[in-house]
Protein backbone atom coordinates (compact mmCIF):
# COMPACT_ATOMS: atom_id res chain seq x y z
CA UNK A 1 0.00 0.00 0.00
CA UNK A 2 1.37 3.46 -0.78
CA UNK A 3 2.60 5.83 1.98
CA UNK A 4 2.91 9.70 1.68
CA UNK A 5 4.35 11.88 4.45
CA UNK A 6 1.68 15.09 4.28
CA UNK A 7 3.30 18.05 6.09
CA UNK A 8 1.04 20.79 7.09
CA UNK A 9 2.35 24.80 7.49
CA UNK A 10 1.63 27.05 10.15
CA UNK A 11 -1.20 29.12 8.07
CA UNK A 12 -3.07 26.07 7.06
CA UNK A 13 -2.80 25.07 11.24
CA UNK A 14 -3.27 28.87 12.56
CA UNK A 15 -6.98 28.00 13.66
CA UNK A 16 -9.25 25.25 15.24
CA UNK A 17 -11.00 24.93 11.78
CA UNK A 18 -8.10 24.89 9.88
CA UNK A 19 -6.76 21.90 11.98
CA UNK A 20 -10.04 20.21 11.16
CA UNK A 21 -9.81 20.97 7.74
CA UNK A 22 -6.27 19.54 7.96
CA UNK A 23 -7.54 16.20 9.50
CA UNK A 24 -10.47 16.33 6.67
CA UNK A 25 -7.66 16.01 3.99
CA UNK A 26 -5.64 13.15 5.69
CA UNK A 27 -8.41 11.24 6.63
CA UNK A 28 -9.87 11.53 2.97
CA UNK A 29 -7.01 9.26 1.43
CA UNK A 30 -5.87 6.28 3.98
CA UNK A 31 -2.20 6.40 1.58
CA UNK A 32 -1.95 9.74 4.26
CA UNK A 33 -0.20 8.05 7.25
CA UNK A 34 2.77 10.22 8.22
CA UNK A 35 2.00 13.78 9.12
CA UNK A 36 4.50 16.55 9.80
CA UNK A 37 3.03 19.87 11.27
CA UNK A 38 4.27 23.34 11.85
CA UNK A 39 3.21 25.45 14.54
CA UNK A 40 0.37 27.41 14.20
CA UNK A 41 1.03 30.37 11.82
CA UNK A 42 -0.83 33.90 11.00
CA UNK A 43 -4.37 33.95 11.12
CA UNK A 44 -4.53 37.54 9.21
CA UNK A 45 -1.49 39.78 7.52
CA UNK A 46 -0.52 41.74 10.86
CA UNK A 47 -1.24 38.47 13.40
CA UNK A 48 2.05 36.69 14.92
CA UNK A 49 2.83 33.35 14.53
CA UNK A 50 3.36 31.37 18.10
CA UNK A 51 6.96 30.34 16.93
CA UNK A 52 7.58 33.88 17.65
CA UNK A 53 5.55 34.79 20.11
CA UNK A 54 7.37 31.70 21.82
CA UNK A 55 10.94 33.31 21.18
CA UNK A 56 9.33 36.66 22.73
CA UNK A 57 8.44 34.67 25.78
CA UNK A 58 11.64 32.94 26.03
CA UNK A 59 13.49 36.22 25.80
CA UNK A 60 11.75 38.01 28.00
CA UNK A 61 10.86 35.23 30.65
CA UNK A 62 7.54 37.06 31.41
CA UNK A 63 4.74 34.51 32.32
CA UNK A 64 2.48 37.43 30.92
CA UNK A 65 3.62 36.87 27.64
CA UNK A 66 3.04 32.85 27.95
CA UNK A 67 -0.95 33.66 28.42
CA UNK A 68 -1.51 35.21 24.59
CA UNK A 69 0.10 31.44 23.31
CA UNK A 70 -1.96 29.37 25.95
CA UNK A 71 -5.39 31.47 24.77
CA UNK A 72 -4.57 30.77 21.25
CA UNK A 73 -3.84 26.81 21.67
CA UNK A 74 -6.54 26.57 24.29
CA UNK A 75 -9.16 28.11 21.54
CA UNK A 76 -7.57 26.08 18.66
CA UNK A 77 -8.22 22.88 21.24
CA UNK A 78 -11.55 23.71 21.70
CA UNK A 79 -12.70 23.67 18.34
CA UNK A 80 -10.78 20.82 17.63
CA UNK A 81 -12.89 19.45 20.48
CA UNK A 82 -9.09 18.21 22.13
CA UNK A 83 -7.67 18.91 25.68
CA UNK A 84 -4.75 20.34 25.71
CA UNK A 85 -3.85 22.54 29.21
CA UNK A 86 -1.62 19.41 30.70
CA UNK A 87 0.50 19.88 27.88
CA UNK A 88 0.45 23.91 27.96
CA UNK A 89 1.45 23.75 31.57
CA UNK A 90 4.00 21.67 31.18
CA UNK A 91 5.73 23.79 28.27
CA UNK A 92 5.02 27.07 30.21
CA UNK A 93 7.83 25.16 32.88
CA UNK A 94 9.63 24.31 30.66
CA UNK A 95 9.86 27.77 28.95
CA UNK A 96 10.71 29.14 32.59
CA UNK A 97 12.65 26.73 33.72
CA UNK A 98 15.00 25.41 31.13
CA UNK A 99 16.32 28.68 29.74
CA UNK A 100 16.49 27.04 26.23
CA UNK A 101 15.02 29.59 23.29
CA UNK A 102 15.32 26.60 20.85
CA UNK A 103 13.60 24.09 23.81
CA UNK A 104 11.13 27.21 23.89
CA UNK A 105 10.60 27.97 20.04
CA UNK A 106 10.00 24.15 19.73
CA UNK A 107 6.90 24.04 21.74
CA UNK A 108 4.88 25.11 18.58
CA UNK A 109 5.40 22.18 16.58
CA UNK A 110 5.22 20.13 19.74
CA UNK A 111 1.55 21.15 20.64
CA UNK A 112 0.50 21.02 17.21
CA UNK A 113 1.76 17.22 16.79
CA UNK A 114 -0.26 16.67 20.43
CA UNK A 115 -3.73 18.53 19.45
CA UNK A 116 -3.02 16.94 15.90
CA UNK A 117 -2.91 13.40 17.38
CA UNK A 118 -5.34 13.85 19.57
CA UNK A 119 -7.85 14.86 17.15
CA UNK A 120 -6.95 11.81 14.31
CA UNK A 121 -5.75 9.14 16.63
CA UNK A 122 -2.32 9.09 15.06
CA UNK A 123 0.73 8.18 17.47
CA UNK A 124 2.51 11.66 18.47
CA UNK A 125 5.91 10.85 17.78
CA UNK A 126 8.62 13.27 19.49
CA UNK A 127 10.86 14.56 16.92
CA UNK A 128 13.41 14.60 19.56
CA UNK A 129 12.94 10.81 19.39
CA UNK A 130 13.50 10.20 15.92
CA UNK A 131 15.76 13.48 14.34
CA UNK A 132 18.85 13.26 15.31
CA UNK A 133 21.59 16.00 14.96
CA UNK A 134 25.60 15.72 15.30
CA UNK A 135 28.50 18.39 15.23
CA UNK A 136 25.01 20.69 14.04
CA UNK A 137 24.33 18.76 11.38
CA UNK A 138 21.63 15.80 10.62
CA UNK A 139 22.37 12.46 11.19
CA UNK A 140 21.15 10.66 8.28
CA UNK A 141 21.68 7.10 9.51
CA UNK A 142 20.01 7.46 12.86
CA UNK A 143 17.63 9.89 12.16
CA UNK A 144 16.25 7.63 9.01
CA UNK A 145 16.32 3.98 11.29
CA UNK A 146 14.76 5.75 14.24
CA UNK A 147 11.64 7.21 12.15
CA UNK A 148 11.51 4.08 10.30
CA UNK A 149 11.55 1.67 13.39
CA UNK A 150 8.43 3.54 14.93
CA UNK A 151 6.65 4.12 11.30
CA UNK A 152 6.97 0.15 11.38
CA UNK A 153 5.70 -0.19 14.78
CA UNK A 154 3.12 2.02 14.40
CA UNK A 155 1.44 2.72 10.78
CA UNK A 156 0.10 6.08 11.88
CA UNK A 157 2.23 8.53 12.88
CA UNK A 158 2.01 12.59 13.65
CA UNK A 159 5.40 14.35 14.32
CA UNK A 160 6.00 17.59 15.03
CA UNK A 161 8.07 19.53 12.63
CA UNK A 162 11.21 22.19 12.78
CA UNK A 163 13.23 20.44 15.84
CA UNK A 164 15.21 17.76 16.80
CA UNK A 165 17.54 16.75 19.18
CA UNK A 166 21.48 16.33 19.53
CA UNK A 167 23.47 13.83 21.03
CA UNK A 168 22.48 14.87 24.49
CA UNK A 169 18.94 15.43 24.16
CA UNK A 170 18.73 19.00 24.15
CA UNK A 171 16.28 20.25 21.22
CA UNK A 172 18.00 21.41 17.94
CA UNK A 173 16.12 24.03 15.10
CA UNK A 174 16.20 23.81 11.67
CA UNK A 175 16.16 27.11 9.88
CA UNK A 176 13.15 29.22 10.28
CA UNK A 177 10.35 27.65 7.96
CA UNK A 178 12.40 23.78 8.42
CA UNK A 179 8.61 21.91 9.40
CA UNK A 180 9.61 21.60 5.27
CA UNK A 181 12.76 19.98 5.86
CA UNK A 182 11.40 17.60 8.78
CA UNK A 183 8.99 16.40 6.43
CA UNK A 184 11.44 15.66 3.91
CA UNK A 185 13.73 13.78 6.18
CA UNK A 186 10.25 11.50 7.39
CA UNK A 187 9.43 10.75 3.65
CA UNK A 188 13.15 9.86 2.61
CA UNK A 189 13.42 7.30 6.07
CA UNK A 190 10.33 5.40 5.24
CA UNK A 191 10.85 5.72 1.92
CA UNK A 192 7.66 7.22 0.99
CA UNK A 193 6.03 7.34 -2.44
CA UNK A 194 4.68 11.28 -2.20
CA UNK A 195 5.89 14.14 0.26
CA UNK A 196 2.91 16.25 0.22
CA UNK A 197 3.52 19.60 1.15
CA UNK A 198 0.37 21.37 2.15
CA UNK A 199 0.32 25.01 2.15
CA UNK A 200 -1.24 28.31 1.67
CA UNK A 201 -0.38 28.46 -2.19
CA UNK A 202 -2.22 26.77 -5.04
CA UNK A 203 1.04 24.99 -6.16
CA UNK A 204 4.70 26.44 -7.55
CA UNK A 205 3.88 29.27 -9.93
CA UNK A 206 5.29 30.50 -12.77
CA UNK A 207 6.07 34.13 -12.04
CA UNK A 208 5.78 35.48 -8.60
CA UNK A 209 2.30 35.72 -8.18
CA UNK A 210 2.76 38.54 -5.59
CA UNK A 211 3.72 40.97 -8.64
CA UNK A 212 1.95 38.97 -11.94
CA UNK A 213 -2.05 38.57 -11.74
CA UNK A 214 -1.61 36.10 -14.74
CA UNK A 215 0.93 33.95 -12.64
CA UNK A 216 -0.47 30.37 -13.12
CA UNK A 217 0.61 27.58 -10.88
CA UNK A 218 2.98 24.58 -12.71
CA UNK A 219 1.30 20.97 -12.85
CA UNK A 220 5.44 19.65 -13.00
CA UNK A 221 8.55 20.70 -12.36
CA UNK A 222 11.40 18.62 -12.30
CA UNK A 223 14.08 19.03 -9.26
CA UNK A 224 16.55 21.08 -11.18
CA UNK A 225 13.57 23.05 -12.23
CA UNK A 226 12.48 23.95 -8.72
CA UNK A 227 15.82 24.43 -7.36
CA UNK A 228 16.20 27.76 -10.07
CA UNK A 229 12.70 28.95 -8.96
CA UNK A 230 13.33 28.72 -5.76
CA UNK A 231 17.28 30.22 -5.61
CA UNK A 232 15.35 33.00 -7.19
CA UNK A 233 13.53 33.92 -3.73
CA UNK A 234 10.58 31.75 -3.51
CA UNK A 235 8.91 30.79 -0.64
CA UNK A 236 7.21 27.52 -1.26
CA UNK A 237 9.21 25.00 -0.50
CA UNK A 238 12.63 24.85 1.94
CA UNK A 239 15.58 24.36 -0.17
CA UNK A 240 16.99 22.04 2.43
CA UNK A 241 13.67 20.14 2.03
CA UNK A 242 13.99 19.85 -2.35
CA UNK A 243 17.64 18.53 -0.95
CA UNK A 244 16.61 15.52 0.67
CA UNK A 245 13.60 14.84 -1.31
CA UNK A 246 16.10 14.76 -4.33
CA UNK A 247 18.82 12.92 -2.89
CA UNK A 248 16.38 10.30 -2.02
CA UNK A 249 14.43 10.44 -5.24
CA UNK A 250 10.83 11.11 -2.95
CA UNK A 251 8.14 13.05 -5.32
CA UNK A 252 6.80 16.05 -3.91
CA UNK A 253 3.58 17.64 -4.24
CA UNK A 254 2.90 20.93 -3.07
CA UNK A 255 -0.71 21.28 -2.31
CA UNK A 256 -3.34 24.29 -1.15
CA UNK A 257 -5.10 23.29 1.84
CA UNK A 258 -7.46 26.15 0.78
CA UNK A 259 -8.02 24.82 -2.31
CA UNK A 260 -7.38 20.71 -1.72
CA UNK A 261 -9.65 19.96 -4.95
CA UNK A 262 -6.63 21.66 -7.35
CA UNK A 263 -3.91 19.56 -8.49
CA UNK A 264 -0.88 21.50 -6.92
CA UNK A 265 2.88 21.03 -8.41
CA UNK A 266 4.34 17.83 -8.53
CA UNK A 267 8.22 18.11 -8.32
CA UNK A 268 10.38 14.88 -9.41
CA UNK A 269 13.85 13.62 -11.66
N1 LIG B 1 7.27 27.34 12.99
C1 LIG B 1 8.55 27.51 12.37
C2 LIG B 1 8.65 28.87 11.71
O1 LIG B 1 7.79 29.70 11.93
C3 LIG B 1 8.90 26.41 11.44
C4 LIG B 1 7.94 26.17 10.31
O2 LIG B 1 6.81 26.64 10.32
O3 LIG B 1 8.31 25.48 9.37
O4 LIG B 1 9.61 29.13 11.04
Amino acid sequence: MPVFVSKFGGTSLSTGERFLNAWDIVSSDPNRRFVVVSAPGKRFRSDEKITDLLMECAESQKRAAFEEIRSRFLHIASIAGVFIREELDACEEEIFSLSSKAHAASRGEFLSAKIFAKLSGFSFLDAKDAVFFKDGKIDEEKTGSAILKVFQRESKIVMPGFYGADEKGSIVLFPRGGSDTSGAIAACAIRADMYENWTDVDGVFDKDPNFHTDAKPLSFLTYDETERILDKGAAVLHPEALFWARKNKIPIHVRNTFHPHLSGTKIGQ
